[in-house]
């Protein structure tokens, strides 16, 4: 018989679409309603049932793999937890007390993406809003160094740049859209504006912003690549907008300046502030990565690279963050959440994983999965259990369970982890 499950949170990325429509067979997905093909793969591929632990790639109980799991992590001298951000925040909290338990450290995603942001924001505040906001107020976007046409697809169309709003009632025809990137993305080419900014360049062109909003002349006749007389006129739009929003992504984080490109826009929009109302975003990538620095940061005091060694939270980016600790070869266990490690970091980091025990939990058998010493298929929130997620703008949703769910969650999984290792 078929059953419709409405307003299902699709988890995928930080947009956290919560108006999808599901129609199920049994309890199989046979219809997604309006999720983007990302959204799409994320629950037409998805296979409920409940599927054996593995352990060195052979199927084993799951009595058998939480024990050879939690021996891994309480032999090892230097555990490392990583991952956190396709998960539920309830399971995030668990990782935590999990690395406390083992004196591990424990990283996110954050660390290799909008790390430098949470820097920033440590630095000099954060400007932040709401999507409702912008959705309801925003007429004029600036969209730098990301790319949301392909990477978050229905940003545009939910809460930015084409939803009739509040008091941008003409949609699309009340907003300006201006791109700054270092090449002509798709979404550069529905912008109203793009300016080309050269590789390296966003630092020199933000100061420059900066000076230009403060109301001094530049002796330079361009900076970051754009000439001066064009950056007055973004400035001009800047000041005479009633709204104005930034929202910006890897390419302002992980090029040249990293952190200091992020504390440079975020002092950008607070002058900005002394003309008109301004905020900034940061364009969060994996469905629940924004849930990953909040629960760290309630939990640890920091939102990403904390070591428990020495008893109690300390915080050191490029000292615990994963790529760090892989590379010089600091850690001798991996637990890697809902993440694939393998596939996205750089090879040195992954030629170490292949050397150290790994235990993987996660939905999809990954190719982190593939490797690992033992891996644990477990339930994807959203989908066969519940949780919450926290939205790019810091929003918690919480997240139904549309499918009757056969395996064990990654929260359960994590709390037999922790159990197993207070027996060893
Ligand atoms: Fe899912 Fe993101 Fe697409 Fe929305 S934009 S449907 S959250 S993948």
């Amino acid at each position: 018989m078929l059953t419709k499950a409405k307003d299902v949170v699709c988890t995928f990325c930080g947009c956290l679409c919560d108006d999808i429509i599901l129609t199920l067979d049994e309890n199989r997905i046979v219809r997604v309603e309006r999720a983007c093909a990302n959204g799409m793969g994320l629950f037409k591929n998805y296979n409920p049932d409940l599927l054996s632990p593995k352990i060195r790639g052979k199927e084993a109980s799951w009595e058998k793999a939480i024990k050879e799991a939690s021996e891994i992590l309480s032999s090892a001298k230097y555990p490392l937890i990583y991952g956190l951000s396709s998960t539920s925040s309830e399971a995030q909290r668990v990782s935590v007390k999990l690395a406390e338990a083992l004196g591990a450290s424990i990283d996110s995603t954050s660390s290799v993406c909008h790390g430098p942001t949470g820097l920033a924001m440590q630095f000099v505040g954060e400007p932040t809003c709401t999507l409702g906001e912008i959705k309801n107020r925003a007429d004029l976007l600036i969209f730098w160094g990301c790319n949301p046409i392909v990477s978050h697809s229905r940003h545009f169309a939910r809460y930015s740049v084409m939803p009739k709003g509040r008091f941008v009632q003409d949609g699309r025809k009340g907003r300006k859209i201006v791109v700054i990137d270092v090449r002509l993305t798709q979404t550069a080419r529905v912008a109203d504006v793009f300016l080309q900014v050269k590789p390296g360049g966003d630092f020199e062109l933000l100061v420059a912003l900066k000076a230009l909003v403060k109301g001094k002349s530049l002796d330079a006749v361009e900076a970051g690549g754009i000439s001066t007389k064009v950056l007055q006129e973004l400035v001009t739009d800047m000041k005479a907008c009633r709204y104005g929003m930034i929202f910006f992504g890897m390419g302002l984080t992980m090029t040249k300046g990293r952190d200091l490109n992020v504390r440079e826009l975020f002092s950008l929009v607070k002058e900005l502030n002394d003309h008109t109302k301004f905020s900034a975003l940061p364009m969060r990538g994996h469905g629940n990565v924004t849930g990953a620095d909040q629960v760290m940061s309630w939990l640890c005091g920091y939102p990403f690279a904390v070591n428990f060694s020495k008893g109690y939270p300390r915080y050191g980016p490029g000292e615990f963050s994963v790529v760090d600790l892989l590379c010089n070869k600091e850690t001798d266990a991996l637990l890697v959440l809902a993440s694939d490690p393998v596939a996205h970091l750089p090879s040195k980091a992954v030629d170490h994983i292949m050397e150290i025990p790994t235990i993987v939990i996660d939905p999809a058998e990954s190719l982190s999965a593939k490797k690992a010493t033992v891996y644990f298929p477990t339930a994807m929130y959203g989908v066969d259990c519940e949780g919450t997620a926290y939205r790019m703008d810091g929003v918690p949703l919480r997240l139904k369970a549309p499918m009757k769910g056969n395996r064990p969650s990654d929260e359960e999984v994590l709390e037999a982890i922790l159990e197993g290792v207070r027996r060893c």
